[in-house]
């Protein structure tokens, strides 16, 4: 037999195979299908809620097999997800209380006076994330103040925001604009980025001067772009 569960904005379809046996077994494959081990006479509505109580588990153990930390991931915003900052990994724990957002051991804390309300969640996590954002990329910016002091060059203002399908961007007044999701990629992929676009105020393009000026402040940065890619985006 097989049916499907939506959990959240996604669905989860899985197959269930009937064995002599006590207890229900819920197995996610490396090819991400999902095969529930039931009892013989086990209902099919038994099986469903089941398998929509371990959602959140079945997805992440999904996600885990496609090989990819899920930064790009549509969030549902619940207790289990995972969420990252600076590279590292944090569960999602909403609790209730007064709204607050803060990281506590390996959990990224939430309060909320309705735990149902996962806009409110989404919203401040985001306002977190963009908070810890500005702080962060403004401190390592002025770690490279000597590549702006060596090259003659000037940066007008830093602008974060989230972008699509790229990390950063350079305007040709010298702004410098950061994607917001930068902040959950490691520390050495931020630094990767920042420089890259710090040497667009020199050369606005990528021809060979540009890799010249990126090689000499940023030697690694070949193996940090392939990090960062596989954070997707
Ligand atoms: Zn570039």
């Amino acid at each position: 037999m097989s049916a499907s569960i939506s959990y959240g904005t996604t669905n989860i379809a899985y197959s269930v195979e009937y064995r002599d046996r006590k207890t229900l077994a819920i197995e996610v494959h490396p090819d991400s299908s999902v095969l529930v081990v039931a009892p013989i006479n086990t209902t099919d509505e038994k099986i469903q809620s089941k398998v929509e109580k371990r959602a959140s588990w079945i997805a992440k153990q999904q996600r885990f097999f496609s090989g990819k930390p899920d930064i790009a991931q549509v969030k549902e915003w619940v207790s289990g997800e995972n969420m990252y900052y600076l590279g590292r990994q944090y569960r999602l724990k909403v609790v209730l209380g007064k709204p607050d957002v803060k990281l506590k051991g390996k959990y990224l804390l939430v309060s909320v006076p309705n735990k149902k309300n996962r806009r409110q969640i989404e919203t401040l996590v985001n306002a977190w994330y963009l908070q810890h954002a500005r702080i962060k990329f403004e401190e390592r910016i002025k770690r490279f103040d000597h590549i702006l002091r060596q090259e003659g060059l000037q940066m007008n203002s830093l602008i974060i925001r989230k972008l699509e399908k790229r990390w950063g961007s350079c305007t040709p007044k010298g702004n410098i604009v950061i994607n917001s999701d930068l902040i959950k990629a490691p520390i050495h992929c931020v630094d990767y980025v920042i420089v890259h676009e710090l040497c667009h105020l020199k050369f606005h393009h990528h021809g060979p001067e540009f890799w010249n000026l990126l090689n000499k402040y940023c030697p690694d940065w070949v193996g940090l772009k392939e990090r960062l890619e596989n954070f997707g985006i």
